[in-house]
């Protein structure tokens, strides 16, 4: 459905140094599947998500919609947003505070000029859980509970009829109990409409509640990825097992050392062996570069000592 191929984002940097935000990634979004991108801030999968929603273009690679590279003219990307839609994670700050619910989800529609607004606006308020819809019209985000003001922000989404959507940390903001609701919800329209979702976070009690399938990214690549239930129960990549050991259920914490990741300054060899715990049982840690990962189903992960990577 949504397919990166060995992209590549630069921005300009500290120093006059290239920022290498999104460094050789392969990755896809089946229809109907729904795919995390896990990662610490600053690892680049915002910036994917956007390279992905035609917001940023690529310095290198692509990206392909329902096997078509997406064309950055004016019309495709017009044509192109409609199936493949933004849910922001903070509601409060995506929300317009002015406009009413009934302004905020039909903005999308009017912005693309679809016919009969108020029966598409009901039908995205009702998916959304909203109902009945004509109760939220008159509302102000104020007015709502924090759920409430995240399934408006899900409708504004629904109101185009995507066939993806990218949800950039969609529970991050709400309370435990809210969390589960929402995250039912992403499930029930994969479900019903087989909408494809590839959900953005730094959570990976999340990426286990709602994912078919994990990708966790390090310094601008994806270094382990595969099926949820492969990568979460029995993570192969000394990252993913870090990331997996601050959940409290995890029999011991590993502690990350060494400088924070720079995108201006990717180590040489494999670009985790300043913090990897492993870093010293094999040479070619700090002298040979990984292959770019590619985007299959099958466990893949990037790591000399790991005898499951695929090269390209
Ligand atoms: Fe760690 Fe070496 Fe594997 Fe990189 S290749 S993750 S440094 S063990």
């Amino acid at each position: 459905m949504l397919e990166a191929t060995d992209l590549k984002v630069e921005f300009p940097g500290r120093d006059g140094r290239r920022a290498r935000a999104v460094d050789g990634v392969n990755l896809s979004v089946g229809a109907g599947e729904i795919v995390a991108l896990v990662g610490e801030s600053g690892c680049g999968k915002t910036t994917l998500a956007r390279t992905l929603l035609g917001l940023e273009r690529p310095s290198f690679g692509q990206v392909s919609y329902d096997g078509r590279p997406l064309s950055y003219s004016g019309r495709a990307l017009r044509a192109f947003r409609r199936q493949v839609q933004l849910v922001l994670q903070d509601p409060m700050g995506s929300l317009n505070p002015r406009q009413t619910v009934y302004e905020a989800v039909a903005e999308g529609p009017r912005i693309h000029g679809l016919p009969d607004e108020e029966p598409v606006v009901s039908a995205a308020l009702s998916r959304a859980g909203l109902r009945p819809p004509e109760r939220f019209f008159l509302r102000y985000p104020h007015e709502l509970s924090g759920g409430q003001r995240q399934r408006v922000v899900i409708a504004g989404a629904l109101a185009l009829n995507p066939k993806v959507l990218i949800a950039d940390e969609p529970v991050a903001s709400l309370d435990a109990s809210v969390r589960g609701e929402i995250l039912s919800l992403l499930l029930r329209l994969r479900d019903d409409l087989g909408l494809s979702a590839l959900v953005v976070t730094h959570d990976l009690g999340l990426a286990w509640n709602i994912a078919d399938r994990v990708a966790v990214m390090y310094l601008g690549r994806i270094v382990e990825s595969g099926p949820t239930e492969d990568v979460l129960t029995n993570p192969q990549h000394p990252y993913t097992q870090a990331l997996l050991s601050v959940l409290p259920e995890s029999p011991e914490r590993i502690i990350l050392t060494g400088e924070p990741p720079d995108p201006t300054r990717i180590p040489t060899g494999c670009r985790f062996h300043p913090r990897c715990p492993l870093a010293t049982t094999a040479e070619a840690c700090t002298t040979t570069t990984l292959q770019i990962l590619p985007a299959v189903s099958d466990p893949q992960v990037a790591c000399h000592l790991t005898p499951v990577t695929t090269p390209t």
